[in-house]
């Protein structure tokens, strides 16, 4: 990937690539940088295959820290500036690393590991200056001899990516230059990224979603104005002053967005296709950002093990409630619990074979045996449907959520779908606690709407016109938020964890 991201920096040298906060940096600048880096990496004997933590927020510096260490050959493994010193402890020890980048807090909890049983041979503060006896970033530039890209195999390791660990623990996800460069061109075709596009986010670059935008806009010479935190007043007023063209959010970000007081007034004409993923668009929500921005949103579908592969079409109807079509170059199929192949209309595991596919977990051979079928397809652990009509995907659940209830199945989604109806509930979040008589007992985490009260007993006769018995919960617990990572997913083993203390 560094040669593919240097011919197009060497293509616009001087067109601005990126805008985070209020630092800015060319393509050429930035290429230079990277290079630089690199070469110092390389001169302190960090190369091919060598795992480099990455853990910050957004900041130029945290780009030009991750294009230098591809450049050098290694391994990025990005980390998130909200990661406690325990999870990072978890993600330099499983990756194996020898070198970390940070700033912050990060760098903070990065020299603690380091002076601590672990033993990372180099540690680089991401700030301009440091008092800590580590080398800063500006002094790794000044001092580095530029390095040329080198035409590294596709199948090197380019990125140990971590999944979210909404479910359990964080596994280990390697991607070769060849899965990203595949996932960046699919998404570059289908949206039509060029060379004059203008995307705007605040999402991490720790994260896939965030990272795959910036990715995008690099190889097309485009440009990519990042926000380091989410604020939406910031947000529309760059998507103005910057006529940005493409929006990337995930659904927790449009919600808020569009309750904000002064979204009436932005002007989103410049605005040529607005994203949403990483989680479930409600359709609700997508009729309300969509009436806002003037244009149907577009949801699309991926993971970090199988990239972006399954999208609304830029050209064409866009369903909310569905996630569209797999792009060109993915194979999609819907399989029953022995992996044979479902027809269109019935719902079943998702699974997913294409260039841009990882071929195993991090030292995981079980979760890596488990996790494929024969012939290289990725079992994704979502539920989906295909529409008989048009092969549109919609996502209806998720195995690893799947509760087990005195034997029988409760899919989450439905639960929370049906709650989430009910006047005096904003958000629920439906998990299984385990339980000795059920297996599984089904829990409700609700959110009440503004100014109501939860009232348990209503909220059970309302579910219960609703749904099977067994899908009912068997309790409700009322939260004022519900707990959330980096990119608004719902972390549900934290309920979990919750609900068994409220049990005790
Ligand atoms: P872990 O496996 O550790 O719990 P994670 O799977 O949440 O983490 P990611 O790889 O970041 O980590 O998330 C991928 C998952 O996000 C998908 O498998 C799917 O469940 C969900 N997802 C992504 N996009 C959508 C979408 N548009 N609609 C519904 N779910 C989505």
């Amino acid at each position: 990937m560094p040669p593919a991201f240097h011919d197009t920096a060497t293509r616009v040298p001087g067109h601005t690539a990126l805008t985070i906060d209020n630092e800015m940096i060319s393509h050429g600048d930035l290429d230079r940088s990277a290079a630089r880096i690199g070469g110092w990496l390389r001169s302190r004997g960090i190369g091919q295959g060598e795992r480099v933590v990455l853990c910050g927020g957004n900041s130029l510096n945290f780009v030009m820290a991750y294009l230098g260490i591809l450049r050098a050959g290694a391994v990025v493994v990005p980390a998130g500036a909200t990661l406690t010193e325990r999870e990072l402890r978890h993600l330099v020890e499983d990756s194996g690393a020898t070198c970390a980048l940070g700033y912050g807090d990060a760098l903070k909890k990065l020299v603690a590991i380091s002076r601590g049983d672990y033993e990372l041979r180099l540690v680089v503060a991401l700030e301009e200056r440091t008092t800590s006896a580590v080398p800063c970033l500006q002094q790794v530039i000044s001092e580095g001899e530029p390095l040329e890209p080198e035409n590294a195999g596709g199948d090197e390791t380019a990125l140990l990516a971590y999944t979210s660990g909404t479910t359990g623990r964080p596994k280990g996800v390697p991607l070769s230059h060849a899965n990203l460069l595949s996932s960046i061109r699919a998404v570059m075709r289908a949206w039509r990224w060029c060379e004059n596009d203008v995307l705007v986010h605040a999402l991490p670059l720790s994260h896939q979603h965030g990272l795959g935008g910036v990715h995008a806009s690099l190889l097309a010479g485009a440009r990519a104005v990042v926000h380091s935190k989410f604020d939406p007043g910031r947000l529309c007023a760059a998507i103005e002053s910057e006529s940005a063209t493409v929006l990337f959010a995930v659904p927790a970000i449009y919600e808020r967005l569009v309750e904000w007081e002064g979204i009436r007034d932005v002007n989103f004409s410049s605005l040529r296709l607005a994203v949403s993923g990483s989680a479930a668009l409600s359709p609700e929500l997508a009729h309300r950002v969509s009436a806002v921005l003037g244009r149907d949103v577009l949801e699309r579908y991926g993971s970090t093990e199988s990239g972006l592969s399954v999208s609304n079409p830029y050209d064409g109807p866009r369903k909310f409630g569905s996630v569209g079509l797999p792009l060109p170059g993915t194979e999609l199929a819907i399989v029953d619990d022995h992996g044979c192949c479902m027809p269109p209309g019935n719902a079943g595991e998702i699974v997913l074979r294409g260039p841009q596919v990882f071929s195993g977990y991090w030292n995981l051979p079980d979760a890596t045996r488990d996790s494929f079928y024969p012939g290289g397809w990725f079992r994704t652990g979502d539920i989906g449907r295909v529409d008989p009509g048009d092969g549109y995907l919609t996502i209806t659940g998720r195995s690893k959520e799947l509760i087990i209830s005195g034997g029988l199945n409760v899919y989450p989604r439905e639960v929370e779908l049906v709650l989430e109806s009910h006047p005096a509930v904003d958000r629920a979040a439906v998990v299984g606690v385990p339980s000795e008589r059920w297996g599984e007992e089904v829990v409700a985490f609700v959110v009440p709407a503004q100014g109501n009260m939860v009232d348990s007993s209503k909220l059970a006769s309302h579910v219960r016109e609703h749904l099977s018995g067994y899908k009912c919960p068997k309790r409700f617990l009322k939260i004022d938020e519900l707990p959330r990572n980096e990119v608004g997913k719902v972390l549900r083993n934290e309920l979990v964890r919750i609900a068994g203390e409220e049990a005790r």
